[in-house]
């Protein structure tokens, strides 16, 4: 997958709101896009007159900046969501906050869903106690995401869910801050999903 190595900050400014991908520098002050409120580039301040196409692109680009996910992921996260029963846009969004790294940012574990990719992919964490270091691994209710005894002595880990803390836990998962680990209660649903996504605006684009 191509990486993008440039600033996360011009990517929240670009979609126009807060994507939290910085961890705690989104919660102070220096958040970007509270300084500067436009679209990055020299031509950034002036208005644009946008079509139907580029409403549905940039709805599109923002749902893959907020999880970090690449083209064909997310190609195939909308066949595997058309292809469930139910509403394809609430599947989607629901595949995507039920993914490893997604749970292990909402936990608290990681001050950014990158920070979670990265701990699963060095093998921090045990799924129903098998270790797993596939950040796109789907969770099902009832699985149990811990962190590893020996990652506990990391102290980064271990204090994370405290410093994580101003984040809200999702109500779908339940946190056992002694033990370090937490459950799928349920799997998440559209309402659980508080990210200002209009999805039905990415399924009509991926739908051409
Ligand atoms: Fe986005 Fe966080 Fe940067 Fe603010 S600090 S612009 S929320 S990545």
């Amino acid at each position: 997958m191509a990486r993008y190595i440039g600033s996360v900050c011009k990517q929240c400014r670009r979609e126009g709101e807060k994507l939290f991908l910085k961890g705690a520098r989104c919660y102070s002050d220096k958040c970007s896009i509270e300084r500067r409120p436009y679209p990055p580039g020299d031509h950034g301040q002036r208005r644009h007159k946008i079509s139907d196409y580029g409403i549905q692109l940039r709805e599109k680009q923002k749902l893959k900046r907020l999880y970090g996910l690449g083209e064909k992921p997310m190609r195939n996260l909308f066949d595997h969501a058309t292809s469930m029963k139910g509403v394809a846009g609430e599947n989607m969004l629901s595949l995507l906050e039920r993914r490893l790294d997604n749970v292990v940012y909402r936990i608290g574990f990681a001050a950014s869903r990158k920070e979670a990719r990265q701990l699963v992919k060095h093998y921090h964490f045990l799924v129903n106690g098998r270790r797993s270091n596939v950040p796109s691994m789907k969770l099902s209710k009832s699985d149990v995401v811990e962190l590893r005894t020996k990652s506990k002595s990391v102290s980064k880990l271990s204090g994370a869910l405290e410093a994580n803390s101003i984040r809200e836990v999702p109500a779908w998962l339940d946190v056992d801050r002694n033990n370090f680990k937490a459950t799928l209660m349920d799997l998440p649903k559209r309402e659980d999903i508080t990210s200002q996504i209009e999805e039905r605006l990415i399924i009509e684009l991926y739908s051409k």
